[in-house]
């Protein structure tokens, strides 16, 4: 989320969820802590496109400013909607489309088309009315000029809106800034993907980021030239499927998408899979474990990755990998073919994109602390001429007419953790969590002379020493004073156990 103050507005530009990066114990996302908003006056909130990192957030923010106005084009409006209606929160959303300014006071902002992986991609080019400066805003993209799936970037407008201002600033995407050569395009994968489909001899499933729609479409088109009929298999892909043909971006006919249960079984199949990332509920990795009720594996399937692991899941996919190779079934990755292209530029783009859009400032975003360093170096080292000028999370950048900069860091407030219905769970909660999790827990109750013990999570051996426990409680009970009582016999609880286990299990007691 970037929050944008001019002389006379004051808006966001998108507001994602960041996935767990750490072990929090099986939490949904993190967001943004929204406290921070409380002192800026914020009217409006345009969003990019339509990427989960990029509109997940959308309802917490609503909550909280349910008179925002919302603007997004037609596909990212879909999904937000969707996002929406889970959460029960409802809005209207104004259809941003690129080339149509958004007017803000006198502030105006012009969505411009840009390639990605992800339809209706847009970059947004700030300026005044009087043109003073010109802000250009690109976080995920990648230059294609030539994708064929889709629209070429549109720089042409995007170089001719920022010419018109004596000050050009640019803040670019970071993601892919440790490659050094080109992105390939889109376009580079099709002739790949058609031979692939057409090789094939057995069943095909296809697995890739449910959100790509232009690579769904390729294996479509190569679905239908293969005389192969297609379904879906999983939540999300069946989702995406649906909204991109309701917004018009895929095309094809009601018939032509099949029940998954009714093709099945026949060998000339496509299928399209949720979950390229092996996520643990995701239809794929039911398929690779042979838990999915719909079908098994066997000798003859091939299954395609048309994805990138993303770092942190290598672990998940190569498990799923080597259930689908003991099925019996061949896998088809990136590394075989050329079947998946990034969605964002690396530095060979960015530095022919730079050149022609000529900014006089530079702010790296969207990446990995390291990425926006990386990012800075890279543009300090090949452009001489430009001011580069880090961001980081909380950072104000203040930019004058007069091309002066001054920044000023604003307290780091840690991404707020969501489980469950959509609810904030405190930090304390996970270390609650964390410690019932790795150790078990105890729960023992006396009343009277009677004790009742639970144990969760402990191994047999524990189990076996239940009796014992009982004992120690009950000749504790006998000898403490009342008021330590309950203290007393856990720290002894705990100590046993840890003599049979190793470890001090989490111990409850309550007396009645
Ligand atoms: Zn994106």
């Amino acid at each position: 989320m970037t929050l944008i103050q001019t002389q006379d507005a004051c808006f966001l530009i998108d507001c994602g969820i960041l996935f767990p990066y750490e072990d929090f114990f099986d939490i949904d996302y993190l967001i943004t802590d929204l406290s921070f908003l409380d002192n800026y006056p914020v009217t409006d909130i345009i969003f990019t496109h339509g990427h989960e990192d990029h509109i997940g957030a959308v309802a917490h923010l609503l909550r909280k400013l349910p008179d925002l106005k919302v603007h997004a084009t037609q596909f990212a409006s879909s999904l937000i909607r969707n996002r929406l209606k889970e959460q029960n929160v409802y809005c209207k959303i104004t259809t941003s489309k690129a080339g149509f300014d958004i007017k803000i006071g006198k502030t105006v902002i012009t969505p411009i088309h840009v390639t990605h992986s992800i339809p209706e991609t847009t970059a947004l080019v700030i300026s005044n009315k009087d043109n003073d400066f010109s802000a250009l805003f690109m976080s995920d993209f990648k230059y294609d000029r030539s994708p064929e799936v889709e629209r070429p970037f549109d720089i042409e407008n995007m170089k001719r809106l920022m010419n018109q201002s004596k000050l050009k600033i640019a803040m670019l995407d970071s993601t892919n800034i440790l490659y050094p050569s080109k992105t390939t395009s889109e376009s580079e994968l099709i002739e790949d993907i058609h031979k692939v489909v057409a090789e094939a001899k057995g069943r095909l499933f296809v697995t890739l980021f449910s959100s790509n729609i232009f690579r769904m479409d390729t294996f479509i088109k190569a679905a239908r030239a293969a005389k192969r009929p297609f379904a879906t298999l999983g939540r999300s892909v069946n989702s995406y499927m649906k909204i991109a043909r309701e917004c018009g971006l895929l095309q094809y006919k009601e018939s032509e998408l099949n029940e998954a249960e009714d093709i099945i079984d026949r060998e000339d199949c496509l299928i399209f899979v949720s979950g390229c990332q092996g996520d643990y509920r995701s239809a794929m990795r039911r398929l690779a474990y042979g838990e999915h009720g719909v079908t098994t594996l066997k000798n003859g399937d091939t299954v395609i990755f048309s994805s990138k692991v993303i770092p942190g899941n290598e672990d998940k996919v190569f498990r799923i990998y080597n259930k689908i190779t003991e099925a019996g079934a061949e896998i088809i990755t990136a590394r075989d073919r050329h079947i998946h292209a990034s969605g964002h530029a690396s530095q060979e783009d960015l530095k022919n994109l730079v050149s022609e859009i000529q900014p006089d400032i530079y702010i790296p975003i969207h990446g990995e602390t390291f990425f926006l360093k990386r990012h800075q170096d890279f543009i300090e080292d090949n452009f001489k001429d430009i001011r580069v000028f880090k961001s980081n999370n909380f950072k104000e950048i203040n930019i004058y007419p007069d091309g002066e900069v001054k920044t000023k860091q604003h307290d780091i407030l840690p991404p707020v953790i969501i489980h469950g219905d959509h609810i904030e769970i405190e930090r304390n909660k996970i270390s609650e969590r964390r410690k019932m999790g790795c150790n078990g827990a105890v729960f023992i109750s006396c009343a009277k002379d009677k004790v009742n013990l639970t144990m969760q999570g402990i191994p047999e051996i524990g189990l076996t020493e239940q009796p014992h426990i009982i004992k120690l409680v009950k000749q504790r009970l006998n000898k403490t004073r009342k008021g330590e009582t309950e203290d007393d016999i856990k720290v002894e609880v705990r100590r046993y156990l840890k003599s049979i286990l190793g470890y001090k299990p989490q111990t409850f007691v309550h007396i009645h």
